[in-house]
């Protein structure tokens, strides 16, 4: 099968031979990607010429409609895409409801944030600045829809979530987008978007779809236009230092990888409920998704005193977590998503071992090396305040490392060592630990999860994005932000000061809703 690209309103099929999208539970052929010769540069302006003014023409609550429709859509073919997930990401039914049905409830959302702000197609900001003496003169800010298109760079380790929480809200915005999954996995975005195309719930142009290479994606950007990229920090520098992009006065959003941290807070000791709490976290994050999550927590810092009953405890779960084939129900773990991800992930897990030592393993059968099976395991670092890799290297697989520390400063320390993360856990039911960590660690990270006793199993999970609260993290983590319910219309949209008399402001207002972004 050769995935296609839908572009300039057709199917199109790239020229070249394509790269290669396999079964990880096998390591055999599923799939090849190519996109070269479909006329990347044409179908950019289709979008902009089509597709944008079909969606300017609409207000939000009509989008809003849009996205409901194409839930709808995907909803109506969950079961299919639960099976592509699982042959072409190797998916076990857990992850696969994170990406096919996190997806679909993000697009709901951005559906009613839609109908909550009407006909309107423009948003205004509540207030208005007197400029001049007398009562005449005013400023107020205002938000339009960029007349462009939104270039959507997506990572492998989420072809359903990615795609949709991008383009719901370039959609909701007024903007045409063209989504590029990861090649690797890019079956499972290809099918979604020929349902939603077929289904005919879209204007023409406002959706596009480009399987293979991405390269050409980036050199007929306009000043309009926007690149939203997901995946790792170097193809991020990359991306940033493109000639085209600089020159283009494009918007960039990145969101990369990073080390995320969970803290222990000095209070979290064995017997409490936010001790086992953390412990259900940390085995989380090394089952879910087989820990192919750019949030997801690589380094645990734990009390010194509780270090060893905390890693005693992750070893207690990880032997009881079944590795394997996710066809079989009673698997919780499946593999990475081919060889060349274990291999990479065996790599940086070999590069850890220079100052971590290995002290918990998932058990796992003998897998042939063309697949992707990496055993869960929790490493150890002695020394957390003179190391450097843990705190550099992003193992993309099931690898965590447990970090013990003397007194919160340290812990606080150690943690901003990562140069800048997607999200940071604590657990901890001490005010004065919880407002340390918000006000010292809050610079470092897009999220923070507080877990206390009385928030308990109520929380949404460390690696979970929640589409009401922004995505991104500073520094490392590429400096982005995504989602945040309305903010996320800021990436799309243009604040202008719109200084003039207030008849112009009043005719702005009811053609506006009022939001503050
Ligand atoms: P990647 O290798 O950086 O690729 C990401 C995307 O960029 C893919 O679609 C890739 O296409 C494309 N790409 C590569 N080179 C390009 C170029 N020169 N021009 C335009 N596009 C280009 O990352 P990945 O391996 O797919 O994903 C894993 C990484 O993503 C992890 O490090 C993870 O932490 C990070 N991640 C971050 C987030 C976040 O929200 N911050 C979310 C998920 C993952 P091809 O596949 O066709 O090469």
């Amino acid at each position: 099968m050769k995935l296609e690209s839908y572009v300039s309103g057709e199917w199109k099929s790239g020229s070249g031979e394509g790269r290669v999208l396999v079964n990880p539970v096998t390591g055999a052929e599923i799939a090849r990607a190519d996109a070269s010769g479909i006329g990347v540069a044409a179908a950019m302006v289709h979008a902009r010429e089509v597709g944008g003014p079909a969606l300017r023409s609409l207000g939000f609550a009509e989008r809003g409609a849009l996205l409901k429709a194409v839930a709808e859509v995907l909803g109506a073919n969950r079961e299919r895409y639960g099976q592509i997930a699982r042959e072409n990401s190797g998916n076990t039914e857990t992850d696969a409801a994170v990406d096919i049905d996190g997806g679909i409830f993000t697009l709901k959302h951005y559906a009613r944030i839609g109908k909550t702000l009407g006909d309107a197609t423009m948003i205004v900001e509540d207030g208005r600045d007197q400029l001049a003496r007398d009562p005449v003169f005013f400023g107020q800010h205002t938000w339009t829809t960029r007349p462009g298109v939104a270039v959507q760079i997506n990572a492998f380790n989420f072809p359903s979530w990615g795609l949709w929480e991008k383009a719901a809200v370039a959609i909701l915005a007024g903007v045409p987008c063209i989504a590029k999954p990861a090649t690797a996995t890019a079956l499972l975005s290809h099918e979604m978007v020929r349902d939603v195309i077929a289904a005919g719930v879209l204007p023409e142009g406002a959706l596009s779809l480009v399987c293979g290479g991405g390269e050409a994606l980036l050199t007929s950007l306009g000043p309009m236009d926007s690149v939203a990229f997901t995946g790792s920090a170097s193809t991020a520098a990359t991306i940033r230092s493109t000639p085209s992009v600089l020159a283009s006065g494009a918007r960039l959003n990145v969101e990369a990888d990073s080390v995320n941290a969970t803290i222990l807070g000095p209070d979290a000791a064995p017997g409490t409920a936010v001790f086992d709490l953390a412990v259900r976290e940390a085995v989380k994050a090394l089952s879910v998704k087989a820990g192919q999550l750019c949030t997801n927590i690589r380094r645990v810092f734990v009390p010194a005193e509780h270090a060893e009953a905390f890693g005693e405890a992750v070893a207690a779960k990880l032997s009881g977590l079944t590795v394997g084939d996710p066809a079989d129900d009673a698997v919780r773990v499946g593999p990475l998503i081919n060889r060349a991800q274990r291999e990479d992930a065996e790599g940086k897990i070999a590069r850890l071992a220079a100052e971590c030592t290995e002290i918990a393993r998932a058990p796992m059968d003998d897998w042939s090396p063309d697949t992707g099976f990496v055993a869960p395991r929790l490493m150890h670092c002695a020394d957390p305040a003179g190391a450097s890799a843990v705190h550099e290297i992003e193992v993309f697989g099931p690898c965590a490392t447990l970090l013990p520390y003397d007194g919160m400063d340290s812990a606080v320390a150690m943690a901003t060592a990562a140069e800048g993360s997607l999200a940071l856990s604590l657990f901890s039911s001490d005010p004065e630990v919880q407002m340390q960590v918000v006000r010292d660690l809050g610079p470092w990270n897009g999220r923070i999860l507080c877990v206390d006793e009385e928030v308990g199993k109520n929380h949404t999970g460390h690696s979970i994005v929640v589409p009401q609260c922004v995505h991104g993290g500073p520094g490392r983590a590429g400096g982005g932000e995504e989602l945040g319910g309305l903010r996320g219309l800021r990436f799309h949209m243009q604040r202008t000061a719109i200084q003039g008399g207030p008849g112009l402001l009043d005719r702005i207002g009811a053609a506006s809703v009022t939001a503050g972004l």
